[in-house]
């Protein structure tokens, strides 16, 4: 698909954490020339096969606070305590810069918090799990943190699954081919500035 629009655009999946939105956003990124990702700023330790740059600047809480005083973020949350995570303005600039679509992979409220700054230009998609607790099995298996870490995410999952009727689209990722599809749809209808309904897959 060719690149079809004049003015500046930006994608933000949002989910409660464990939906598999990275996922979607990696593949979205592989696929289309035209989105580029905004890496986040955090606080929290980098994961194995992480790297630094690319899936986060990982900085700790004193510069992250710095960055704060000095207006360098577009919007951040304490996602967990003392584990920080912000949209950098230079993030955006760079992109924009570029003539690309942002893609931003990011937590409920910073999702709000940018659909307020951003309106028109901006399309938010809530990723949902079939269920909270096939959620929270996923959450589990995923086996990247502590008992008491895994906690807080539960908890915190709870909560954000209340949120989807605030988002423009909503995708449910039961299969992933066919949560794949459906983000596609939701991409390029934004991109062509089409109207777009409820994503229903053809035979
Ligand atoms: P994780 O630690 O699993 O990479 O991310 C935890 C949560 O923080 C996820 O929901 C992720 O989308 C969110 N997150 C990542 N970057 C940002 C950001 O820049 N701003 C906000 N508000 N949330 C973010």
């Amino acid at each position: 698909m060719n690149r079809e629009f004049d003015s500046p655009k930006m994608i933000v999946l949002t989910a409660p954490s464990g939906a598999g939105k990275t996922t979607i956003v990696r593949h979205l990124l592989s696929k289309y020339d035209f989105l580029d990702f905004s890496i986040s700023a955090t606080t929290r330790a980098m994961r194995e096969k992480e790297t630094d740059g690319k899936d986060y600047y990982f900085i700790s809480v004193t510069d992250f606070k710095i960055a704060v005083e000095n207006e360098k973020f577009v919007e951040w949350q304490e996602v967990y305590v003392n584990q920080f995570y912000g949209t950098l303005k230079s993030e955006i600039d760079r992109i924009w810069e570029n003539g690309k679509t942002i893609v931003f992979d990011m937590d409920v409220y910073g999702a709000l918090n940018i659909k307020k700054a951003y309106g028109e230009k901006c399309l938010t998609i809530f990723v949902r799990p079939p269920s909270e607790e096939i959620l929270i099995e996923r959450l589990k298996n995923r086996k990247t943190e502590s008992e008491a870490a895994l906690q807080k995410r539960v908890e915190r999952v709870k909560k954000e699954m209340t949120f989807e009727d605030k988002f423009d689209a909503v995708i449910v990722n039961d299969l992933l081919e066919v949560a794949l599809k459906e983000a596609e749809y939701f991409v390029e209808n934004f991109i062509l500035g089409h109207p777009f309904e409820d994503f229903v897959e053809e035979d």
